[in-house]
């Protein structure tokens, strides 16, 4: 697969008039913004319902996820699901992403081996989930892993150094003016996003990585129940 030092970017991709959840996944899956939609089967658009309360933001689909159009529906997919559940917050409230909206991997034989998008896939894929965001108005943002926290957050954001600490948003994104704003109605009127929380912690995919996966999965599960804890109070 070829590299490349610059991309034309999703915005152009995103009509004007989409202003919902599926009616952008539609306009998503047409989106040239960037090399990787050329060798992934498809778009994986976020999932979940616009009012959703929690918000979970991942890198990009898996090897499954590509296949399947779904995000979070492989081994890491699974495993989230039983951490958020192992946390206290309801699957019900959940809306699930990723930074970068098509898969990237090199081929070693017959398998796809995952890569991790560079800096010029996140910054292209970004205008998708800014425009999510427009749709949505979660009360818990949860960033999964340093792609993700680059995509929202900045390059300088660690979630070394940050995992599990409730940070105001959109305050703490890189350019917050891009999500202060959400529509009130389908005519175009807008107001200040309601005030949320952000939460950094692992990507899910890091615990089946993990030499000690019971104590990666459980820091991950503590990582989350901070953020529980914030919608319950
Ligand atoms: S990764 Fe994002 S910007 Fe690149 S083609 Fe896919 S949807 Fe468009």
């Amino acid at each position: 697969m070829a590299e490349t030092d610059a991309a034309p970017g999703a915005q152009h991709f995103i009509p004007p008039q989409a202003d919902t959840l599926d009616a952008l996944r539609a306009a998503a899956a047409g989106c040239r913004g960037c090399e990787l939609y050329r060798d992934a089967s498809q778009t994986v658009f976020g999932r979940g319902d616009e009012s959703a309360r929690v918000v979970l933001i991942g890198e990009q689909p898996g090897d499954m996820e590509d296949q399947k159009g779904l995000p979070f529906v492989g081994p890491a997919g699974r495993l989230l699901r039983r951490a958020v559940d192992d946390a206290g917050i309801d699957p019900k409230h959940i809306y699930l992403t990723n930074a970068v909206k098509h898969f990237r991997f090199e081929l070693r034989g017959k398998r796809r081996i995952h890569q991790t998008p560079d800096r010029v896939h996140i910054t292209a894929c970004r205008p998708w989930l800014v425009a999510e965001f427009s749709r949505l108005r979660p009360d818990l943002v949860v960033v999964l892993g340093a792609t993700a926290a680059k995509a929202l957050l900045g390059p300088t954001f660690r979630v070394t150094k940050q995992r599990g600490e409730l940070l105001p948003w959109p305050a703490a994104a890189q350019r917050p003016e891009d999500f202060v704003r959400v529509p009130v109605d389908s005519a175009g009127k807008v107001a200040d996003a309601p005030a949320a929380q952000l939460l950094a912690t692992i990507h899910p995919s890091a615990v089946l990585r993990a030499d000690d996966q019971d104590a990666a999965y459980a820091g991950l599960v503590q990582d989350l129940t901070v953020g529980a804890r914030a919608l319950a109070g």
